[in-house]
């Protein structure tokens, strides 16, 4: 970056430590034409989403236990860590682009649309988890609302009735 004593782009770095226990490196610098100091904060663009919870608390997003959530419903499915890694991040993405904060609702229904995409029996899983399903009726309806989405999107296409 630019000095900020005279606005020259060149500098070199005379002292480096890892900060934020190492989410972030502070460096600091010396201004090769004027001598002038300074110091910059490099942090990963992947961090500062912020989880807003039901209760109103907010927590940073933790991609591990997205993944480990997703994972949990994987479990035994024939879904792979791969696939499970792109899901988290797509939807890491998505919540990062409706700004820095996302409701923990709307976190869980972005992983819900592109699990049901993957695996259905996955799908319920997280569903059943993550949307708190009271009784047994709630679990057949998503199930019948699954099926129904299922038997549209492969049915095959008839031309002229
Ligand atoms: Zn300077």
């Amino acid at each position: 970056m630019r000095c900020p004593s005279c606005g020259r782009g060149e500098d070199r770095v005379v002292d480096s430590r890892e900060v934020e226990g190492g989410a972030a490196v502070r460096r600091r610098r010396e201004c090769l034409s004027c001598g002038y100091r300074f110091t910059t904060i490099e942090r990963g663009v992947g961090t500062g989403l912020l989880v807003v919870k039901r209760s109103g608390e907010r927590e940073p997003f933790d991609r591990a236990k997205l993944i480990s959530g997703v994972g949990a419903a994987c479990k035994n499915r024939p879904v792979s860590d791969e696939q499970i890694a792109v899901l988290a991040r797509a939807v890491e993405e998505e919540c990062r682009a409706g700004g820095g904060e996302v409701a923990s609702q709307a976190l869980g229904l972005a992983v819900l649309d592109r699990l049901r995409d993957l695996d259905a029996v996955a799908y319920l899983r997280f569903a059943s988890v993550y949307k708190g399903f009271e009784d047994a009726g709630d679990f057949a309806r998503e199930a019948g609302l699954l099926a129904g989405a299922l038997t549209k999107r492969t049915a095959p296409k008839r031309h002229g009735g």
